[in-house]
């Protein structure tokens, strides 16, 4: 990959940066990014601000008051460029589907989807590319109930399940979380679900060296919450690791 943190910058606005030729200089050796120039339409959203646009879409689903998003509406306007106003590390679920549960159009999430919603080389390197050029405020770890990747690892930790093909790399990602709350009452598989969200919410706060920074520092939140698909409603999650 070509891309690398341009000179510039550090010593431009985000506003120069977007707009200006250090953008082109980042992106000139990575091709399949180029259609992602970025061009400032104003100030971008803290991260506190990016959470409550994400739970005001989210309050519209659960009222069934989601918007028409008329995809072809704003084409136009997206072609120039990208401004998502967060990250959704998510599930591959089907039946999870951040645009949608958070109500946002196209060109406001920035998501990364892998089974089990667990934080690895390529997903992490795709969050940093949100954060570091996107400039996304907020990165929110998603889980759901009923995830059959979390399961599948609830059955190789328990039951020393063997799974077939890549599913025991997998699985091995999530294992850590079954581990934690092996013995912790209540629902095994839940309990494993949160917990599977608090510990990627935990890696990628000290993940090195974008994420982990820009979190520290408070130019971006990580946040994490589990997504209950008969109810539609998203719980917050204490991203305390236990
Ligand atoms: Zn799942």
């Amino acid at each position: 990959m070509g891309l690398k943190r341009p000179k510039p910058f550090v010593a431009v606005d985000r506003r120069t940066f977007l707009q200006g030729t250090a953008w082109a200089a980042a992106s000139s050796g990575l091709p399949l990014l180029n259609n992602a120039r970025a061009e400032s339409t104003g100030a971008r959203p803290t991260p506190d601000e990016a959470l409550d646009q994400l739970m005001a879409g989210h309050q519209r689903y659960l009222e069934d008051r989601s918007g028409d998003h008329d995809l072809a509406s704003h084409r136009t306007e997206l072609a120039k460029g990208q401004q998502p106003a967060a990250a959704v590390l998510s599930c591959a679920d089907s039946r999870v589907v951040p645009d949608l549960l958070f109500d946002q159009p196209s060109g406001q999430l920035f998501v990364v989807r892998v089974a089990g919603n667990f934080v690895a080389d390529e997903g992490q390197a795709s969050l940093e590319y949100g954060v570091e050029f996107l400039g996304i405020p907020l990165v929110f770890v998603l889980g759901h109930s009923s995830c059959g990747a979390v399961d599948a690892a609830v059955k190789v930790v328990k039951d020393d399940a063997k799974l077939p093909g890549k599913l025991p790399g997998l699985a091995d990602s999530i294992a850590p979380a079954v581990k934690d709350v092996l013995k912790a009452p209540g629902d095994l598989l839940d309990n494993a679900i949160a917990q599977n969200v608090r510990r990627n919410v935990k890696i990628l706060r000290e993940a090195q060296p974008i994420i982990g920074p820009a979190a520290a520092s408070g130019k971006i939140r990580v946040v994490g919450g589990v997504y209950d698909i008969a109810s539609g409603r998203v719980a917050m999650l204490d991203p305390a690791p236990k």
